[in-house]
């Protein structure tokens, strides 16, 4: 199974693992600050704050099913062939906030979610009855308790329902507003501006000539940022122009939290604009990390210090002070960019909602075919996980977008492998 490994295979010290280049972003990242947030506005946003039921829930006794309010007592011998017979007395639709109080020897009619008539310890199911209005038959016995749900039986008054850290989607809003809560304090969805550079680039849709390629990395990733959780924006191409490049993104300061330029880092040439206008900041390092694909990275935090220009340090102290706006040059391969959208930028986003859900889920099943990997970098290679097994596509190449669509996950090829054969188990990438 390890038929791949080269244990002498030379540690190239100038790569970054994928976990220190991870770990050195999360540690630059300061989650925005929080803000009280109506409900209706919540979803993708996430909790700055523990979330207690205002009340006990639920707060009365109820009826969790259409019937009648008993006494157990007065139903304990019904049987088919000597069904109870009582007296209705009454009806506690849901919403009456009347008091009712149950004779004994009686019945009231009681619809699901309605207040428990005093004195009833029990309600027994229309279905166990003839479904009488003025009198009941009642065919069944009703044990203390049956379809009845007791002050506090879901949650105590107080009880922590969702913790800090929590993202809000459905359920959790859900669980808010029975909590009592019309806003919740939470980090609002990051507001990320995507910029493609290269001057091949043009607008999917208009005629390409050759020499031109389509933009595709700015919609893929202002997509991916949003499914991440960010309110994500496209800005329009940049060309290779280093001095088109920094006021394109100066003007993105004041309205993101977060940048990502896509194109413009590979390993040298002139070409190269984005790393050639942020290298002279100073604030923006481009790393080699040892994976595959998307080897050359860059992470940094610009704009700091207001009125000070984008790579402005030492920011603390100025009056006006901005904090600085993390900033991700992604390599320009779409299947690069993607990768490390999900690997590197993903948590970072979390990390801003401050967020638990840094990463994607990992699981482990069987290859279907054989892969390759070359020696010293982990490879994440496109797939189609099906259950337990998981089926390299064809078309690895970091250009190769066709079979991009069929993806559902990424297997991960660690760095000591250089092939492994089918029916080995690998770890693999779900992606959302
Ligand atoms: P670069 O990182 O700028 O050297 O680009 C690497 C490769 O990715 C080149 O083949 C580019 O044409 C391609 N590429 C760069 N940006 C994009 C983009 N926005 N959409 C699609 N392909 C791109
Ligand atoms: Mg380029």
């Amino acid at each position: 199974m390890t038929s791949g490994t080269r244990p002498g295979a030379p540690v190239d010290s100038s790569l970054s693992t994928v976990e220190a280049y991870l770990a050195a972003i999360l540690a630059t990242i300061t989650p925005l600050t929080s803000t009280s947030m109506e409900l209706a506005a919540a979803e993708g946003c996430v909790l700055a704050e523990d979330v207690t039921a205002a009340v006990a829930l639920p707060s009365f006794d109820n009826s969790s099913m259409d019937g009648y309010a008993v006494h157990a007592g007065d139903v304990a011998g019904a049987a088919p062939d000597s069904p109870a017979a009582l007296p209705v007395t009454g009806e506690i639709a849901a919403g009456d906030t009347g008091v009712h109080r149950l004779a004994p020897g009686a019945a009231i009619r009681i619809m699901t979610g309605a207040q428990l008539p005093a004195g009833a310890d029990a309600v027994v199911p229309v279905e166990w009855t003839d479904g009488g209005n003025a009198q009941v038959a009642i065919y069944r016995p009703a044990e203390r308790g049956n379809a009845v749900r007791y002050v506090g039986g879901d949650a105590a008054e107080g009880e922590t329902l969702l913790t800090a850290g929590t993202r809000m989607r459905p359920m959790q809003i859900a669980v808010a507003a029975s909590a009592g809560r019309r806003a919740v304090t939470v980090r609002p969805r990051p507001r990320v501006t995507v910029l493609s550079t290269g001057d091949e680039l043009t607008e999917p849709g208009t005629p390409l000539v050759p020499g031109q390629i389509w933009d595709s990395n700015s919609y893929m990733i202002a997509a991916a940022a949003r499914e991440a959780g960010a309110a994500a924006y496209r800005h329009a191409v940049v060309p290779d122009d280093p001095k088109g490049v920094l006021p394109a993104l100066e003007e993105q300061l004041a309205r993101a939290d977060l940048l990502i330029t896509t194109g413009g880092v590979s390993m040298g040439g002139e070409h190269d604009v984005v790393k050639a206008a942020l290298r002279e900041l100073g604030t923006v390092t481009f790393r080699k990390v040892a994976m595959q694909p998307g080897m050359p990275q860059g992470f940094g935090v610009i704009g700091q210090g207001g009125a000070g220009g984008l790579g402005a340090r030492g920011g603390a102290g100025v009056a006006g002070a901005k904090r600085g706006v993390p900033i991700f040059t992604l390599p320009g391969n779409p299947v690069s960019a993607y990768v490390s959208f999900q690997l590197f930028v993903r948590p970072a986003i979390a990390a801003l909602q401050g967020a638990d859900d840094l990463s994607l889920r990992t699981v482990r099943a069987t290859l279907t075919g054989p892969v390759r990997s070359p020696a010293g970098r982990r490879s994440y290679l496109r797939a189609v996980l099906d259950g337990s097994e998981v089926a390299p596509l064809s078309g690895q190449g970091s250009h190769q977008i066709a079979h991009l669509g069929r993806a559902n996950a990424l297997i991960i090829v660690p760095e000591q492998e250089t092939q492994l054969p089918a029916d080995a188990m690998v770890d693999v990438l779900v992606l959302p």
